[in-house]
């Protein structure tokens, strides 16, 4: 766990500049990870001071990526969401989640249509959907079981408990705790983890001591062919958004296999999207918490891809799809989906 207190910080206002959420508000209106996670903790603010303003970080990790000094930036404002949680100062959205969680094991909250858990194919590949995939944007973990079924079997076990990250990022430990026993009774004796949600992946790789997969690696790692269904004539303009998960916390690498499977579907031509990297608002709580910056940052992930003159944007991520589909304005799609529609012969 981050130290709080210490002196490292030499002002050089880098983790400032680079904050998404500095850019998009302003310093009068977002003090930043300096003063949250350094000023605040050294000057004895009260907790409920900094509430509304840490609540609006989307943990995307930027701020600690670009820091000089190394100091944990994003793990700090984690640290200090728990001492908020632990003083009863949840905002209401946040709330809802923990409700969602005690209720049905999921963040949100079920409707009617739902992934259903996809057979018993042994303990080779448990396929882990995650809440959004299972409940909200079920084409994912379709595609995904679809894709997967061709290079191994695949089993998604009934039985799991969202991973806990959404809760980790809204300082309820003792969630997290209990969500993790749960899932690791589940995931027992499989050889390999596969997750199409790289804040799950993230979160089970740091809090279980286990080693899951982003659905593209697998992917990638386990491409047998690249036979072409033919070329098309007239090439779809795709952009590519980074989620923060796989861009700083996973690796890069996963990102590189992304653009390689994209750049060798047929009839795909892959642009250049400013910032590719930056957050679109989807994570960190603050599409529950402070609905008006998750909506303004992917208003701004448009508007690049809109730049990049793409007739489609693509994420290897259930959160940021949703939340870039907020703002409308260009097509958004998870990557694997897209493979999937695209593969016949590719994978
Ligand atoms: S984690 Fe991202 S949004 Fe949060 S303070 Fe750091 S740079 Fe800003
Ligand atoms: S980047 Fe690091 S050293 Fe520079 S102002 Fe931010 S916390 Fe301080």
């Amino acid at each position: 766990m981050p130290t709080l207190h210490d002196n490292a910080c030499f002002k050089c206002g880098a983790c400032q500049i680079a904050c998404p959420v500095v850019d998009l508000e302003g310093i009068d209106d977002f003090s930043g990870p300096r003063s949250l996670a350094v000023e605040a903790v050294r000057f004895g603010n009260e907790i409920s001071a900094t509430r509304e303003d840490i609540m609006r970080c989307t943990t995307c990790f930027r701020c600690g990526e670009v820091c000089p000094a190394r100091i944990p930036l994003p793990e700090r404002i984690i640290e200090v969401r728990r001492r908020i949680f632990q003083e009863g100062l949840a905002l209401s959205g946040h709330k809802r989640i923990m409700d969602n969680i005690d209720a049905y094991g999921r963040a949100v909250e079920p409707r009617q249509e739902r992934f259903q858990p996809f057979g018993d194919k042994g303990k080779e590949t448990l396929y882990f959907p995650g809440c959004i995939g299972e409940l909200r944007l079920t084409d994912i973990p379709r595609s995904t079981v679809n894709l997967l079924s061709k290079v191994g079997g695949i089993t998604t076990p009934s039985g799991w408990l969202c991973c806990g990250a959404p809760l980790e990022k809204l300082g309820d430990w003792d969630r997290v705790k209990s969500l993790r026993e749960g899932n690791l009774k589940v995931f027992e004796g499989f050889q390999t983890i596969v997750t199409s949600c790289p804040g799950c992946q993230t979160h089970v790789t740091q809090h279980y001591s286990l080693q899951p997969l982003h659905t593209i690696e697998y992917l990638y790692e386990s491409r047998r062919s690249h036979a072409r269904q033919g070329t098309k004539s007239k090439k779809l303009r795709v952009a590519l958004h980074q989620p923060c998960h796989l861009a700083r916390t996973i690796g890069p690498h996963v990102m590189d296999y992304a653009a390689e499977l994209l750049q060798s579907t047929p009839g795909v031509h892959l642009v250049e999207m400013a910032d590719a990297d930056r957050c679109c608002g989807g994570g960190g709580g603050v599409v529950a918490g402070h609905p008006d910056v998750a909506l303004r940052l992917a208003q701004a992930k448009v508007r690049s891809a809109l730049e990049a003159k793409a007739d489609l944007l693509v994420a290897p991520c259930p959160f940021c799809v949703t939340n870039i589909r907020r703002a409308g304005g260009v097509e958004v799609k998870d990557l694997v989906v897209f493979l999937d529609e695209n593969s016949a012969k590719r994978i």
